[in-house]
């Protein structure tokens, strides 16, 4: 007994499945498309001699790269291996003033693990009867906020004044925007708030809109005291979190903006025409404003009809939750992989 009192034990996330054999892969919201041309070339062309060295600590290259693309300062930025990393190391720097920290009772899982992991109280607040957030439940006394936006598993945008009302309400405790899905709202990003905002931290990441979740690269954007403070947790940490390929990767990826715009408009035409699909097919959704769709039918179970696809070699993701068990969460792929997707759907359906 002794022992285990001395253990920090934790329940973990649970991140979606990374089958080995070939599927058409619908669920961990990955880009169907390659990253951009020079991220292949960078990679050819990587002078491994530098992997003998430390990379550099302070990731300059990459942090003046989105500095620029995001039209903020280097010193108001901050990288991470995959947001993931951002705010896992922001929960720590951030939530500490033992007051319950708030999130969405529907949203990222991870969240509350991270409250777990390092004993931070927190309250879930629930989501209005469409699925939006009720920004009246952030206004108590709390210990820090945190939601993605588009929300995630919904795919909802929430509009920047309904944003900035929260941020007036908290002053005194930072409001985290978790922004794994802005590329695909074509709406606007909170960052533009930051130097309104000292209490705003915006986290984006390179694994959706960037084809680059193997990479693991993800930021946030906030007041430079902000970052100081991250930085200081970070360098208490590990100097190195981001590799040199990873920083040189991440930097042509942030260069090439055309091709960003290519893909992720290609991603929105297809999840608008399978919205279309999926409502003629009897589902109901939110309108999803992210490169995924989450969606139930009145008259199919969601447990089963996440099955019957896996058995056909098709991997979308559910969840047990009850409150969200009738639902699939889709990523969009290619305009092929929906087909497929569909095809083997209607089949399901049939039967
Ligand atoms: N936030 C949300 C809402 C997500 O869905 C994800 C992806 N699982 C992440 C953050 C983390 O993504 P990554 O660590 O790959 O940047």
């Amino acid at each position: 007994m002794r022992l285990e009192e001395n253990i920090r034990r934790v329940t973990p996330y649970v991140p979606g499945e990374q089958p080995q054999q070939k599927v058409i892969k619908l669920n961990t919201n990955e880009n169907p498309y390659p990253p951009a041309p020079g991220v292949e070339r960078a990679l050819k062309e990587m002078d491994d001699g530098r992997l003998r060295l430390y990379p550099d600590p302070e990731i300059r290259m990459l942090t003046e790269s989105l500095a620029e693309y995001c039209q903020v300062k280097p010193e108001q930025i901050f990288v991470g291996v995959g947001s993931d990393d951002v705010l896992s190391m922001s929960f720590l720097t951030f939530f500490n003033s033992g007051k319950p920290i708030l999130f969405p009772d529907i949203t990222y899982s991870f969240y509350k693990v991270w409250a777990e992991l390092y004993r931070i109280p927190y309250e879930c607040c629930p989501l209005d009867e469409k699925m939006h957030l009720r920004k009246e439940d952030y206004c108590k006394e709390n210990g820090g906020i945190i939601f993605p936006n588009p929300n995630a598993p919904t795919g909802i945008y929430e509009s920047l004044d309904v944003i900035e009302e929260i941020l007036k309400q908290n002053p005194d405790v930072i409001v985290i925007v978790d922004e794994a899905y802005i590329d695909f709202a074509g709406k606007p990003s909170a960052i533009s708030l930051i130097d309104r905002y000292d209490n705003l931290l915006v986290t984006q990441t390179f694994s959706k809109s960037r084809s680059m979740a193997g990479m693991r690269i993800g930021f946030a954007a906030g007041n430079e005291r902000l970052i100081r403070w991250l930085q200081d947790v970070k360098y208490s940490f590990n100097s190195y979190t981001m590799s040199y390929p990873a920083i040189v990767c991440g930097t042509e990826a942030v260069k090439d903006t055309e091709y960003f715009r290519k893909t992720t408009e290609k991603i929105v035409a297809t999840r608008e025409w399978s919205k279309e699909k999926l409502a003629d097919l009897g589902f109901e959704f939110p309108d999803s404003s992210t490169n995924f769709i989450f969606a139930k039918h009145p008259k199919y179970d969601g447990e089963k009809l996440f099955q019957a696809l896996k058995e056909r070699q098709i991997y979308v993701r559910h969840w047990k939750q009850p409150e969200i068990a009738q639902y699939l969460r889709i990523t969009v792929g290619t305009d092929e992989e929906m087909n497929q997707f569909f095809d083997t759907l209607e089949e399901i359906m049939k039967e």
